[in-house]
């Protein structure tokens, strides 16, 4: 089973390297690549009798392309070992310190392209070859010579060897792609397989027109001329009028090295060149040879990789689930992948209109991404990747929870099921009334919630202030001691203080969102106004449209509604607004704020204040944006507010502001 599965692992993952490597054409995403090796490595480590010769594990790069003369590297190219997070990055270290009990580090960006070896003779370049599989590689003279950075002599006229990457900026890369696409060629993966493609060419004038450009970061035989370490080597590269990448520093200790990691993973698509991740090399070369290689890699050096930003995965079935409103939601079950940090299962399709226009069936490979950073997105359906055995999508017709026939509604995407009884309409409703933004029932999160209606505690909202009659039989429940119910019971209690726009966003009043329940609030005061308020009043609320006004009606039209809010009455909860009349002040009033870094008070109060006062905050800088209130390590936004030349408050000075100076 296991020897089945490792034969099956290096078969793709050859296929894949000889792909990528020689034809400079992957079929595979490097996610992809990277995880199966990851899988490899796993099993080879726990069963080491089954790691083979032609495993990929112990071997670099692929084989050399007919055509090109093969050149012998005197001392092999190696790889670089992968790590992908903070912990592995900290257990290099560790490893590092077993030998070297303080070591330094550097480090470098890892550019996306492809490895050189440029070797000078009495000052002039004699030879450029790639990495090939480590020991031999491709003579590559005629096209390096093509690169302008690349020098024909050097000032002193000595023999040495450089090594370095050869890449493309991203301007020239998506160039090519976009010629490539007009003339009906295939496109390039990445800058990384153009410029391989480019350089693995026997006609030099497609280099030449390629746009390339270099940056060295290697002396193999740095000793030799009395180099002592890496930082000392790239200087000495750049002596020797090497383009050596400016960002490069020497960092103390690996909270340093950490920081740089964090730096560039933000700022990185500010270079005009793609990196994929950071190289960490320890800066002494008594030190690295102390360390030494394994077979493949050296023990001295790995490289961090940026989390992708765009994943592949299987679309394995799609469901539907209900909302609190009765609307239906597609919902696609995925191969679980990391995506940036965690592991999405599963990702939203919205609604039937959405799936069609995108073509999305089930089995089919699609791509995602994380929009905003925060909820995964279906970026695309990789067409290619298509079997033929991908079903289409077809909408469900009755809710998939109490069988009623779906309803789709004039003018929306969604379908509805209208049954007010339907079990995953209550359920998503009594979540919805005890979430943070609503009467923030701390401690009734999903499961708990649909366990207490399933006993027949919970059915609607005014339950929950009922729940302590159930007291004793919920005590009795596995997991539930008489502190977590006690809990519970607090928390219930407390919510009866709640300002009105609360309870208002809590009831589930369909359009009523948090910011229309402020708004609400505000304007009525008390929830009796608001139920009294005729339709045409409610339209002449600054904000309220037609829409939120006819749906409020409704609800407080519904006898079963004014029951429920009769009992939250005699419960004693509070119907009002407790929000103050706004100070406007002359600092806040009318301008657009943007928050950027770590302040001292929590982001949604710093934005209350600001609010509060007649500001307005939004998320991103523009020339629009009146000031930037900076915190701790502020990130981009910071940079781009100082380009612009706009007002920019440490927190102290926005704090005296808030306090009118
Ligand atoms: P690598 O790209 O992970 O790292 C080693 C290389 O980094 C070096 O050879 C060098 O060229 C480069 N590098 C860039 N900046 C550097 C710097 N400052 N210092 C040192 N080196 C620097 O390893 P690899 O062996 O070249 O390639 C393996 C990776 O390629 C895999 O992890 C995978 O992501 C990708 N791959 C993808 C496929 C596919 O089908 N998609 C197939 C094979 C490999």
């Amino acid at each position: 089973m296991i020897e089945k599965r490792i034969d099956e692992l290096i078969k793709i993952l050859n296929k894949a390297s000889y792909e990528y490597h020689t034809l400079d054409m992957p079929t595979i995403t490097d996610q992809e690549y990277d995880d199966y090796y990851a899988e490899l490595v796993k099993l080879e480590t726990e069963h080491p009798n089954l790691v083979r010769e032609d495993s990929p594990t112990v071997r670099v790069g692929s084989v050399v392309i007919d055509g090109f003369e093969k050149v012998t590297h005197e001392v092999p190219m190696m790889s670089l070992g992968d790590i992908f997070n903070e912990e592995e990055i900290r257990d290099f270290d560790n490893k590092v310190r077993k030998v070297i009990p303080n070591p330094s580090y550097v480090c470098e960006l890892k550019i996306d392209g492809l490895s050189v070896s440029l070797l000078y003779e009495k000052g002039k370049l004699v030879r450029g070859a790639t990495r090939g599989d480590g020991t031999t590689g491709e003579n590559i003279t005629h096209n390096v010579k093509t690169i302008k950075t690349v020098p024909l002599s050097l000032p002193e006229d000595i023999d040495i060897e450089v090594r370095g990457e050869i890449y493309m900026p991203k301007t020239s890369f998506e160039m090519l792609n976009e010629e490539r696409r007009k003339k009906g060629e295939k496109e390039f993966a990445n800058p990384r397989n153009a410029a391989a493609g480019s350089v693995r060419q026997l006609d030099s004038s497609v280099a030449a027109s390629r746009n390339l450009n270099t940056f060295l970061y290697h002396m193999p035989q740095a000793t030799n001329y009395g180099i002592q370490s890496q930082m000392e080597a790239l200087e000495y590269m750049k002596k020797l009028t090497f383009v050596v990448n400016p960002n490069i520093i020497h960092a103390k200790n690996i909270d340093e090295v950490i920081d740089y990691i964090t730096y560039w993973q933000e700022h990185r698509p500010e270079l005009p060149y793609e990196i994929d991740g950071v190289v960490i090399k320890v800066n002494d070369l008594g030190d690295q040879r102390k360390l030494g290689f394994t077979a493949r890699v050296p023990k001295w050096a790995i490289a961090y990789k940026f989390p992708a930003v765009e994943v592949l995965t299987k679309l394995v079935d799609i469901e539907f689930c209900v909302g609190r409103t009765g609307k239906v939601t597609p919902r696609a079950d995925l191969t679980p992948v990391h995506l940036a940090g965690s592991i999405i299962s599963s990702v939203t399709l919205h609604n039937e209109d959405y799936i069609k226009e995108k073509d999305i069936r089930i089995g089919d490979t699609i791509a995602i991404h994380k929009a905003g950073d925060v909820i995964p997105e279906v970026v695309e359906v990789k067409r290619e990747r298509r079997t033929g055995e991908e079903k289409p999508f077809e909408m469900a017709t009755h809710c998939p929870i109490c069988g009623t026939e779906l309803v789709r509604k004039e003018s929306e995407a969604a379908y509805f099921c209208l049954n007010p009884n339907c079990d995953a309409r209550k359920i998503e409703g009594l979540i919805h009334f005890a979430s943070r933004d609503a009467m923030n029932l701390e401690g009734f999160g999903e499961n708990i919630v649909e366990d207490f209606y399933n006993m027949g505690f919970l059915h609607t909202v005014d339950d929950y202030y009922t729940l302590h009659e159930h007291k004793e039989d919920l005590q009795s429940l596995e997991g539930f001691g008489e502190k977590s119910i006690n809990n519970l019971m607090d928390a219930i209690e407390n919510s009866k203080h709640n300002s009105l726009e609360r309870l208002l966003f809590g009831l589930g009043i369909r359009h009523v969102g948090k910011k229309t329940g402020v708004i609400l609030a505000n304007h009525y005061q008390t929830l009796t106004n608001i139920m009294e308020a005729t339709l045409e009043d409610l339209k002449s609320v600054p904000d309220i449209g037609d829409t939120i006004a006819e749906s409020v009606v409704e609800y407080f039209q519904d006898e079963k509604n004014i029951a429920c809010i009769r009992r939250l009455e005699e419960y004693g909860l509070n119907f009002s607004y407790q929000g103050k009349e706004k100070e406007i002040t002359e600092d806040f009033a009318d301008k657009t704020f943007v928050l950027t870094g770590t302040l001292s008070i929590p982001r949604e109060e710093a934005k209350q204040m600001i609010e509060f006062r007649g500001g307005k905050v939004t998320s991103g800088v523009t020339k629009k944006t009146s000031v930037v209130v900076v915190g701790e390590n502020p990130g981009s936004k910071y940079d781009k507010a100082k380009e612009l030349g706009i007002v920019i408050w440490e927190e102290e000075e926005f704090l005296h502001k808030v306090n009118n100076n």
